[in-house]
């Protein structure tokens, strides 16, 4: 694609607003639940339904959280924030306006890097300004696909916290937006500021876009995507969305300003709002809340709180624990599962080891059943034994893969009335699974195997090399994996001499 002049071409120029809902018990300004799934209209009051003479009481759990989220984004958090009235009409807007902040808003002038190696799908570090965090309500929903003739209305959700988050238009492609994004998911679940779920609309990302020739300045006229409901979907309408545009100059036409709805099944955008649709939200302060006054105390307070974040983390388990980038990446994905690595890693002081259990079998087990590593049933304590008895030799890696197994039959198998987990070292007792390495055994186990197979003894005899696989394979079949490989190995070159 080239600029007019046909000398030089078009960057994509992107910026995201995000909105996630904070993990509170109650709504912002009131006590209703903000469960998902509880039946329609129920978890509603005058507050949130807005109705006349109900006043709004800030809960200040919120606030604790968007603080929490602001800190970790490195914003400058205002102790003095002003709530807004947006107004618009919408029927799932009972009260005709969105208390949110405007004008002065929470935070401001944040940042948030993230490296090549962090997350899968970047060629280089991307960092991204993030121009403001401010809080505000959630509206109800509407419901189309419920009855045939009419629109369905809940207002379960009207009044949810949220925050949201505004970068600057610093994305240059879709790719850095969806490893930007994934990066920023695990921050909020490690500040267990929001469960992050996308399909329940706790998170919901609207991306902004636009063109301009490289190397210019000026931001070109951008469009807004919205309706994407997983990170894959805001890369997809982007690129979609960039094709578009980019057709649309290439072609000599301009750009529109509108807003678009991404279109998941056709894999294409539509035109939500006219161009000429500009919003009046007709912002004002609030009359009903006082501004919102956040202490240097909280802030510090809540910063000296603030967990371990995934990349001081990786940074963390790459030195301390020796791990590859790729390891380290793996195991702090998800905070449970990092604290059981370190578990695991800390008991057996054998973190290379713990991380090969951990990144092969326990995570597919993991996998496998939908759990979390905190629901997983065999423990860090466990699984470091387990580590220990094939670095002690007592079983060998096979029958320690297999104990594994066995440990999480014992936890989840039915009919167990308390499914209770055995130790490894239980297991390897009552199954007598412990590596055998006596002499006279493996020998009745060699004699066995050369007297079933004596025409590949002879071939071996005869310079047949690689038939000595061949016997120790029939003779760890005897021993049902059993024996102890380096014992046969030398048993059998006694026996037999080398070929
Ligand atoms: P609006 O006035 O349309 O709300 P804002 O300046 O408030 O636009 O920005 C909203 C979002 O759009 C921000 O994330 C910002 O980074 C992004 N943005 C603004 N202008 C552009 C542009 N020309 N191209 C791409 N993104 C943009
Ligand atoms: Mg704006």
């Amino acid at each position: 694609m080239t600029d007019e002049g046909g000398d030089g071409s078009y960057e994509p120029v992107i910026g995201l607003e995000i909105h996630v809902q904070l993990r509170t018990k109650e709504k912002l300004f009131c006590p209703d639940h903000t469960g998902f799934g509880d039946a329609p209209n129920t978890n509603v009051c005058p507050v949130c339904l807005g109705l006349p003479g109900a006043l709004p009481i800030l809960n200040r759990d919120a606030v604790e959280l968007a603080v929490r989220a602001s800190l970790a984004f490195d914003c400058t958090v205002h102790q003095h924030s002003v709530w807004a009235r947006k107004n618009y009409f919408y029927p799932d807007l009972p009260k005709g306006y969105q208390i949110s902040q405007f004008e002065e808003p929470l935070a401001t002038g944040g940042t948030f890097r993230v490296e090549a190696d962090d997350v899968s799908g970047l060629d280089e570090s991307v960092d991204i300004r993030i121009r403001r965090i401010h809080m505000e309500e959630d509206a109800g929903k509407s419901i189309h696909d419920r009855f045939e003739s009419a629109t369905a209305v809940d207002l379960n959700r009207t009044g949810t916290p949220l925050i949201e988050m505004v970068t600057e238009p610093d994305f240059r492609s879709p790719g850095q937006v969806r490893a930007w994004l994934t990066a920023v998911k695990q921050v909020l679940e490690y500040l267990e500021v929001s469960d992050c779920n996308m399909e329940e609309g706790s998170l919901r990302v609207d991306a902004n876009v636009s063109l301009r020739p490289v190397g210019s300045e000026p931001l070109g006229t951008k469009t807004e995507l919205k309706n994407m409901n997983s990170f894959s979907g805001v890369e997809r309408a982007l690129t979609v969305e960039i094709a578009r545009q980019q057709d649309v100059i290439a072609t000599g036409g301009q750009v529109a300003h509108q807003t678009l709805l991404w279109d998941e099944r056709r894999g294409d955008v539509r035109p939500m709002r006219s161009k000429e649709e500009s919003h009046d939200y007709r912002y004002f302060p609030d009359p009903d809340l006082p501004p919102l006054k956040v202490s240097e105390d909280l802030i510090e307070a809540v910063r000296a709180r603030l967990p371990e974040l995934p990349s001081a983390r990786r940074a963390r388990f790459r030195e301390e624990y020796g791990l590859p980038s790729y390891d380290a990446g793996v195991l702090t994905a998800r905070r449970p599962l990092a604290d059981y690595y370190e578990d695991t890693a800390r008991t057996s002081g054998e973190p290379k080891e713990a991380s090969n259990w951990i990144m092969g079998p326990v995570l597919a087990a993991m996998n496998a059943r939908n759990l979390e590593a905190d629901d997983f049933p065999v423990r860090p304590a466990h699984l470091a034994e387990l580590i220990d008895l094939v670095e002690k030799g007592t079983i060998n890696r096979n029958v320690a893969k297999d104990v594994l197994g066995r440990m999480l039959e014992a936890a989840t198998g039915e009919g167990a009335e308390s499914p209770a987990v055995k130790t490894p070292a239980d297991i390897v007792r009552e199954e007598g699974l412990a590596t055998v390495s006596d002499a006279g055994q493996l020998e009745a186990w060699i004699d066995d195997a050369l007297s079933a197979h004596p025409e590949e003894v002879a071939r071996f005899r005869e310079g047949e090399a690689r038939l000595k696989g061949f016997f120790m394979g029939e003779v760890m079949k005897r021993s049902r994996g059993k024996a102890d490989p380096g014992e046969v190995a030398r048993l059998l070159t006694e026996r037999l001499g080398k070929a």
